[in-house]
């Protein structure tokens, strides 16, 4: 039985039935509804073995306990409703991870900024470590070390400027250790110390230097939320906002890509996401897609997954080869999968802003082209079966009121474009770290126009992909796509009582894709250098 616990809340331990992208209901507060009605809806719960092992466990926490046990730790992911097995007594080191600790990244902190309350993922997180179990074991010197996307939540800065974390982190006993980046290495390092009882370091920021090689990436063991697997790590686009700009870009090769696949297929998960920061670069030295690689990487996850979604690619990477999309089509659509998801930051409209804050986002093409390549892009992934969730960057330092109207007009061309665009407000990451937090009460009232007309094309596009979003067979299935109906209706009448939905003063632009439609502008082809 482990020593070392690894857990999250349980907004992370679930499946979000299946669709990772409900995962973003969890970063909404409970609004009018109770508590329960939302759990069910975006954070069912994970069901656990005799011993309170989750079946599925997110990705990165995978990999830590993975690299945990290659180097011979007692360690293991356990559920957070049954840590109190574990503890007090047995367990003596208890590693925590999350995506957004306190609702403070985006899209959480949108959510909960507009609406005035503590996200799901806040309210969860904190439940978890209060748990009297987890306070008591804190008492009798369990040791807790934070990890995972948003440690910085809990570094000793942030809770400097925001006391009321600091209160909340006496309120059970204290941190020992917060680790920032890529810590499978440094993961055996630190837990042998705080078994061994030596001092452990108050905040570490592991940077590029400490980030492991492929080869000394552990592979999981045990099968991860939703089928995920990494392919890759990093990305070299250079956004100023962007934290994983800061890490060097490695392939996995497809051996270390099917072990991890397998271990999924073997407890019959029949969907998974490819994971990396931008999946069509796959295998590529440079910022073009490459073909011989993607190609048969798509069909070896086929080969273990009869549905295969993506987690993130970039639009400049989609359009330097756009013809590479129905190539992708080609290999994924079949009997068993009619479309496929994806994240696609997009971020502004303006031209300025890209030059600003992303001109990596854009290259190989120029800044000017970034309104026609988000249109064309979206085309491209509509009529190829790719139904995105594109986000956009509210309050960036650098942002002007022609900037936000910018954005506005290409929410506009994007009317029909089957997707949901998410606006999240500014936070301070990355290369930008040392600026402030955009907050609601700093909307301007163009600002309000852009948040409105993105929830207005939310909710008409959320009822059309409905059917597609929840096309698995199963004796619910339409139970839950009827719950869904409702609460989209539910949100609906909100907004409109509220005045918070907006409609395009022009139509919008046909969606189609620009390599069959001669009459659209053509795509432009720019070489890149090798
Ligand atoms: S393209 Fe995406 S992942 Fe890459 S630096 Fe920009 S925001 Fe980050």
């Amino acid at each position: 039985m482990p020593e070392v616990v690894i857990t999250c809340d349980w907004t992370m331990m679930s499946n979000h039935h299946g669709k990772e992208f409900l995962g973003f209901g969890t970063t909404t507060p409970a609004y009018i509804l109770p508590e329960g009605v939302y759990k069910r809806l975006f954070f069912p719960d994970m069901p656990v073995d005799e011993n309170g092992f989750p079946r599925q466990a997110p990705y990165g926490m995978r990999k830590i306990e993975a690299s945990l046990m290659d180097a011979g730790f007692d360690a293991r992911i356990v559920h957070p409703s049954h840590l109190d097995r574990y503890m007090p007594g047995q367990a003596k080191l208890l590693l925590i991870s999350g995506h957004d600790y306190f609702g403070l990244n985006p899209p959480s902190s949108t959510f909960g900024g507009v609406m005035k309350k503590e996200t799901l993922n806040c309210v969860n997180f904190k439940r978890m470590l209060t748990q009297p179990a987890v306070v008591e074991a804190r008492k009798r010197g369990l040791k807790i070390i934070a990890g995972g996307p948003c440690a910085w939540q809990l570094a000793p800065a942030t809770r400097f400027k925001l006391p009321w974390i600091q209160e909340f982190v006496d309120s059970f006993g204290g941190i020992d250790s917060v680790v920032e980046g890529e810590a499978d290495l440094f993961v055996k390092d630190i837990v042998g110390k705080a078994l061994r009882d030596e001092f452990l370091p108050p905040h570490i920021v592991l940077g590029a230097k400490e980030a492991p090689k492929v080869e000394q990436i552990s592979s999981i063991r045990f099968p991860s939320v939703n089928g995920l697997v990494e392919i890759g790590r990093g990305c070299c686009r250079g956004c100023s906002f962007c934290s994983v700009t800061t890490r060097p870009t490695r392939w996995y090769p497809l051996d270390k890509i099917e072990e991890e696949l397998k271990v999924n297929a073997k407890i019959n998960v029949r969907k998974g996401i490819l994971h990396s920061d931008d999946v069509l670069f796959y295998g590529s030295p440079n910022i073009m897609p490459h073909e011989e690689k993607l190609i048969p990487l798509l069909q070896l996850a086929k080969r273990y997954y009869q549905q295969v979604g993506w987690s993130h690619v970039a639009i400049a990477t989609l359009m330097t080869k756009p013809k590479i999309l129905s190539k992708c089509a080609e290999v994924l659509i079949d009997d068993k999968q009619d479309w496929w998801g994806v994240e696609v930051g997009v971020e502004t409209g303006s031209p300025r802003m890209i030059t600003a804050a992303m001109p990596g986002k854009v290259a190989p093409f120029k800044a000017s082209q970034w309104p026609e390549l988000v249109v064309q892009a979206a085309g491209l992934m509509n009529d190829n079966h790719v139904f995105p969730a594109c986000t956009f960057i509210v309050g960036l330092p650098q942002e002007t009121e022609d900037d936000v109207q910018r954005t506005i007009d290409l929410i506009d061309d994007l009317w029909e474009f089957k997707a949901i665009l998410v606006p999240m407000f500014f936070v301070p990451l990355g290369h930008l770290q040392s600026k402030d937090w955009f907050r609601r009460d700093r909307l301007s009232p163009l600002q309000q126009e852009l948040l409105k007309r993105a929830l207005t094309h939310g909710l008409r596009q959320s009822k059309r992909m409905l059917n597609d979003f929840f096309d698995w067979e199963g004796h619910n299935t339409k139970l839950v796509r009827g719950a869904f109906r409702g609460f989209i209706g539910f949100i609906e009448l909100l907004a409109g009582m509220h005045g918070l939905t907006s409609e395009p003063t022009r139509p919008g632009r046909p969606i189609v894709d620009p390599t069959r439609t001669p009459d659209r502008l053509p795509v432009p082809t720019i070489p890149v250098r090798e």
